[in-house]
This record gives structure tokens, sequence and C-alpha cells, in this order.
């Protein structure tokens, strides 16, 4: 059994992905607590493998999102390989404080050490790096974690004055170290979940 929080069918808004549909499990629970963290953790039902399967397989696309939460304090080896088996690619959004089940197809990793002291990432390699930009950010901290694309994501900061100042100084960064690229909340602009 595994607790989930919802699993729902929509546009993937950020990274790579974005703008592809995507099944999204969420995962409930989360071993560390960001104080920006608009996940209720305690949240969710409880749900056999075989019924989150048949869930996702109601959908006609062939990628799937785990998040969370954090999806590693419940997602294996054996239900990555059944969504395999359902023709899916799986992608996870882990904040890297734990090891990732090997057969995932596609790791995002958002590190919160910046927030959280205790959120040390044990993750050096991923697929996608995802940094939430607020324009003060140590970015040499983010040194050895090495990945295919690496992406800085303005900080939504819910008021129109910071959110102007945090993405002029997202763009100023890409600017100067083109290795990072922009990644825009998408989901926002289309008002899906
Ligand atoms: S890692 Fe993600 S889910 Fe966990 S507390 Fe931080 S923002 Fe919330």
């Amino acid at each position: 059994m595994k607790r989930i929080n919802e699993i729902f069918y929509s546009v993937q808004g950020e990274g790579l992905h974005a703008g592809s549909p995507a099944v999204f499990i969420r995962f409930s629970g989360c071993n560390i607590r960001c104080p920006f963290c608009d996940t209720v953790h305690h949240d969710g039902a409880f749900m056999a493998d075989e019924e989150i399967i048949n869930e996702v397989a109601k959908y006609p696309t062939d990628l799937v999102v785990v998040t969370g939460g954090e999806p590693t304090m419940q997602l294996t080896e054996e239900f990555v390989e059944k969504l395999h088996e359902l023709g899916k690619k799986v992608c996870i959004e882990t904040n890297g404080t734990r090891e990732v089940s090997r057969n995932i197809d596609f790791i995002t990793l958002s590190p919160k050490f910046e927030f959280v002291k205790k959120a040390e990432c044990i993750l050096t390699y991923c697929d996608e790096l995802k940094v939430v930009y607020n324009g003060r950010n140590d970015m040499s901290l983010y040194d050895d974690i090495v990945a295919n694309h690496y992406f800085l994501q303005p900080c939504d900061m819910g008021n129109e004055e910071e959110n102007k100042r945090i993405m002029e100084a997202t763009v100023a960064y890409c600017l100067e170290h083109p290795k990072w690229r922009i990644s825009l909340q998408t989901q926002k602009i289309l008002q899906v979940r």
C-alpha cells in the first residue's frame, strides 16, 4: 500500500517536459519541511499498487511524473517496473536526500539544502537540476551536481514587485551563466494544475 495525495492528468508545467501531457502521482509525506511548502503532508488515502496502476492506465499519455511530498519514501523498483510494463516513462521529482530507484527513467532534482539544514543532497547526478531562484542563492552550492539540463526557476513570492525583481535577476544570471536556462511555471499561465 502507498499513501497517495492525488493522481491526476494534466500538462507538465516546468522543466524539460514543459507542455507535455502527463499523469501525476502525488505521494503523501516528506522527510523535510520547507518553509514555503504548500503540500499537506499528512493528507492522502492508502492505495494498493494495482489500484494506482489501474488509475494511471486510464490516461493516454506515456509520461508519468511521480512527485510529492518526497516520492522516494514510498517508491520501489517493483512499482516502477509495473509502470514500465504499462509502457510508461517514469519521471521523478525529488529533493535528493534519498536514493532513487535505479530503474527511474528521468530524475528532476530540486535540492532544498539552502532552505532546510538537514536536507543534505546525496544525489550527484540527475537528468535535470532545478533550482528555485530568489536572486540571492549561493549558486556555488550546486557546483558538484552533474545534470544533463540545468534550470533556474524564478521563485513565485506572490508579490508582483518581488516577482519582477526575481525575474530580472533570473534572466541576468542565465545570460551570465548560459549553462543555466529558465524554467517557468507554465501551469500557472495555462491555468492547469
Ligand atoms: S521537499 Fe518539496 S514536498 Fe518536501 S517540504 Fe520541501 S517543498 Fe515540500
